[in-house]
């Protein structure tokens, strides 16, 4: 008997990818596209489940093949609906993954590395230092488990990839995460409900600029100088505001759509009308949407969240400057599963290749 390591983990294949394996390996290529749906589309991962291949064919597909799932270990639920879910990987790594029921629609926010090397100053993830990249089957497998798990395989929800991780810094992945989720064999998830957020690689977006399926963009902003984005956002030393603004005007975008700026707001750091005033200039010739993010404080970090009513004159500003604006409402506090809150104890990388290594 194998182990499951010396067989191919059919699970973060592309259905390309899958019918290619079995072509190679003698197997007819139509038979590819069944164990594509059964996985992806109805989220069945034992091949002695895949009714409509022969016996024959199943016992041969499971001494050749495997499909891993991250082991589901624990799961949260917040008063207010949220609810968190902790998953294992293979090498007992841990991330986390959030439902959130209303936005107003379902909404899964996933992650796309182990710990982050972006080191926000405000981002709990960003403490845990780099620990590794999420491979496309442990990205793809988040979704579907939740979407097992609350009983959404039917149903349409939205994707963000705002969970633990930069998703811009484990591309090739993210982006076959995204092709499987978008195939009509599987999920059949189109890019419009799929949110990315990204701390502002330039040249990965660019890159994602020319992508076939474009998901929605989302920039981590969070500050309107260079100053400061620069002490708070580590990467904005390397890719300043003004390259990024560039890269985000070159961005196509199809009419009515438009880049989401996240602003957290940080009690008398970056929260005053001044501020408000700046990103207005800013943002002046680029499509965007602001969402602001009142900080989700936590000890350990040095930031405090604003009033509601510093909020509100932050919003007020841009709006009366014709900027579409809105405020995310924390969702999941108390089972710290609110934006920035993803961490997993005691698997901090402590030679933490951080965004300082990466310049
Ligand atoms: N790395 C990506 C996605 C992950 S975080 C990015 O930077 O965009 C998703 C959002 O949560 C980002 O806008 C991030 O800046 C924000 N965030 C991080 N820590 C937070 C905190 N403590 N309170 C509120 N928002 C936070």
């Amino acid at each position: 008997m194998s182990t499951s390591s010396d067989r191919p983990d059919l699970a973060g294949l592309e259905r390309a990818e899958l019918e290619a394996l079995f072509r190679g390996a003698g197997i007819p290529v139509f038979h590819a596209r069944q164990v594509f749906r059964w996985i992806h589309r109805r989220g069945v991962t034992d091949f002695d489940a895949m009714t409509d291949l022969s016996r024959d064919l199943r016992a041969d597909l499971s001494t050749r093949f495997t499909i891993e799932t991250p082991k589901l270990v624990g799961r949260d639920v917040s008063s207010d609906g949220t609810e968190k879910l902790l998953f294992e990987l293979g090498d007992r790594r841990r991330i986390e993954s959030v439902f959130i029921p209303d936005t107003p629609l379902r909404t899964f926010c996933i992650s796309s590395q182990v710990g982050c090397a972006m080191d926000c100053a405000f981002c709990l993830t960003g403490r845990m230092g780099f620990v590794r990249n999420l491979t496309a089957a442990e990205i793809v497998a988040q979704v579907r488990v939740l979407a097992q798990q609350l009983h959404l395989l039917e149903d349409r929800f939205n994707i963000v990839l705002m969970g633990m991780g930069e998703p811009l810094h484990n591309y090739e992945a993210v982006m076959s995460a995204l092709r499987i989720l978008n195939d009509d064999h599987g999920l059949a998830i189109h890019p419009r409900r799929v949110t990315l957020s990204t701390v502002g690689l330039v040249p990965a977006i660019d890159r994602l600029a020319r992508e076939p399926l474009m998901p929605n963009l989302a920039i981590s902003l969070h500050a309107t100088t260079d100053a400061q984005r620069g002490a708070i956002v580590p990467i904005n030393r390397k890719y300043p505001l003004e390259e990024l603004v560039a890269a985000c005007k070159r961005v196509p975008l199809k009419r009515r759509n438009r880049i989401t700026f996240e602003y957290v707001l940080l009690d008398g750091v970056n929260d005053t009308p001044a501020d408000a005033r700046r990103l207005v200039t800013l943002l002046a010739d680029v499509k965007a949407k602001v969402n602001l993010i009142p900080l989700n404080a936590a000890p350990g970090i040095p930031f405090d969240r604003p009033s509601d009513e510093r909020v509100n004159i932050f919003a007020r500003i841009l709006a009366e400057h014709g900027m579409t604006v809105s405020v995310r409402k924390s969702r999941g506090r108390d089972i710290r599963a609110a934006c920035g809150q993803l961490i997993v104890e005691g698997q901090k990388k402590s030679t933490g290749q951080r965004a300082a290594s990466l310049m």
